[in-house]
């Protein structure tokens, strides 16, 4: 791809180090730049959260918790994590956090080992249906370790079916029901799902990874208070670094999963990390982030409005959250070429199974995209209206054969979108 914006990220250590690497970095920037990324679990980090994150903390063993280490030297890292913790706390309304955790999928590791023995029964949505790999994918250690009993969705509605789920948890009487997904377009009611697990002794697990933005912005209904112990990722819709948090509304379960997590299944935690966790929360807690969260919704609203206006089917016929999955079956296409097609004209989505989907998990019937990162770059509704207009019309390039021109003119469009809305970095 041509170079299209002056690249003046300036390493002074790491040009003069290694400029293989400095130069690795200099192009993922030149494609980020110059790509919309619609992946929904892909966000913008702000510099702020950069720089924490690039720290002599990662110098730093503090295995254990503030005030109990294994460690000498550790009395910054205990206000760096304690800062993190109080802030975590304010956001959710949460009496318990770990901020531990290195990513979603060890907080999840963390969370069966506290509330599960192996063998025990689980009940976690299907990935089919848009769960996560964690909620019991024969692929996943959870698949492995557990007697999973997965939940889908209503073949007509799409939805999650509380009723049928209620008769599934009298059935089963699994240990723990896993809420939570990774590609799908609704709320969720969390009342209702306590009522179920409480009616069958099971423990509440919600993993927000994906909506965690949402509600610390106040566009999504809060987890917290109806589930036993809330999971959560640092770097999707809450516009972290990377990382993984572990939130329950009261302190029943702080010892179970803080030995769970360290030294059950983790080591010293990353504390670059976690002061990066603590600058994310510090901005999240600021006005300005529920305008962002709302945005987010509108904006995917907007989305999903204009891909129907042009005819496209969208599964539940929409979203209320950050994301949507598109019914590609109508069209005759399957996932993996309008990703390839897609990348081509400097969109970024994914390939994603969509519910009782036929085709293979490799070439699924769906995509799935959202509007996080978008939003941080400052698009609003017209912009977003644009972005979908490109998406369709590389669907029907794609179905009609109309080939290589109408791919250059979106490919003009979405260069022009990112050159309007930069990346936050004001390297240029
Ligand atoms: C993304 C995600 C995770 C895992 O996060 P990683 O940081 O990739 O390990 C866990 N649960 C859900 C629902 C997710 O969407």
């Amino acid at each position: 791809m041509a170079s299209t914006q002056p690249l003046t990220l300036s390493f002074s250590a790491l040009d003069r180090s290694d400029p293989k690497v400095a130069n690795l970095i200099r192009q993922e920037y030149e494609r980020q730049s110059t790509t919309l990324e619609l992946i929904p679990s892909e966000n913008l980090a702000s510099p702020a959260v950069l720089e924490a994150l690039g720290t002599l903390l990662t110098n730093k063993y503090a295995e254990g918790y503030p005030g109990r280490r294994y460690y000498g030297g550790c009395e910054v890292m205990d206000q760096i994590e304690t800062l993190a913790q109080e802030r975590a706390k304010e956001l959710f309304g949460a009496e318990y956090v770990n901020v531990q955790p290195h990513a979603g999928s060890q907080a999840n590791a963390a969370i069966y080992q506290a509330v599960c023995k192996p063998g025990d029964r689980v009940m976690g949505m299907d990935l089919a249906a848009g769960g996560h790999l964690t909620h019991g994918s024969p692929a996943n250690f959870s698949g492995k370790l557990y007697q999973i009993h997965p939940y889908g969705v209503n073949r007509e509605t799409e939805l999650v079916d509380y009723e049928q789920l209620q008769r599934q948890a009298e059935e089963v009487r699994p240990r723990m029901l896993m809420a939570g997904y990774s590609a799908y377009p609704r709320r969720l009611d969390f009342a209702r799902l306590r009522q179920i697990a409480d009616s069958v002794d099971a423990v509440l697990v919600t993993d927000m990874a994906h909506f965690a933005g949402l509600v610390a912005g106040d566009a999504h209904p809060s987890p917290v208070p109806d589930s036993h112990i809330v999971t959560t990722t640092t770097q999707k819709t809450l516009r972290g670094a990377w990382g993984g948090m572990i939130l329950a509304a009261g302190a029943e379960w702080q010892k179970p999963l803080d030995s769970a997590l360290f030294p059950g299944t983790q080591g010293g935690p990353l504390m670059h990390a976690i002061a990066a966790k603590a600058v994310c929360f510090g901005e999240a807690l600021k006005p300005e982030f529920k305008q962002y969260a709302k945005a987010v919704v509108d904006n995917a609203q907007a989305l999903a409005r204009r891909l129907q206006e042009r005819g496209l089917r969208l599964t539940t016929g929409g979203t209320d959250n950050h994301l949507m999955l598109i019914d590609l079956r109508p069209l005759g296409l399957k996932g993996r070429s309008v990703v390839e097609i897609a990348d081509r004209a400097g969109i970024t989505l994914n390939a994603n199974s969509i519910p009782y989907d036929e085709a293979s998990k490799f070439n699924p019937s769906g995509v799935r995209l959202g509007t996080p990162n978008i939003t941080t770059r400052g698009m609003g509704e017209a912009q977003v209206v644009e972005v979908a207009d490109c998406v369709v019309d590389l669907l029907e390039a794609l179905s009609e054969e109309k080939g290589p021109a109408s791919l250059a003119a979106v490919r003009e469009r979405t260069l022009d979108l990112c050159r309007r809305f930069p990346l936050p970095y004001g390297f240029e």
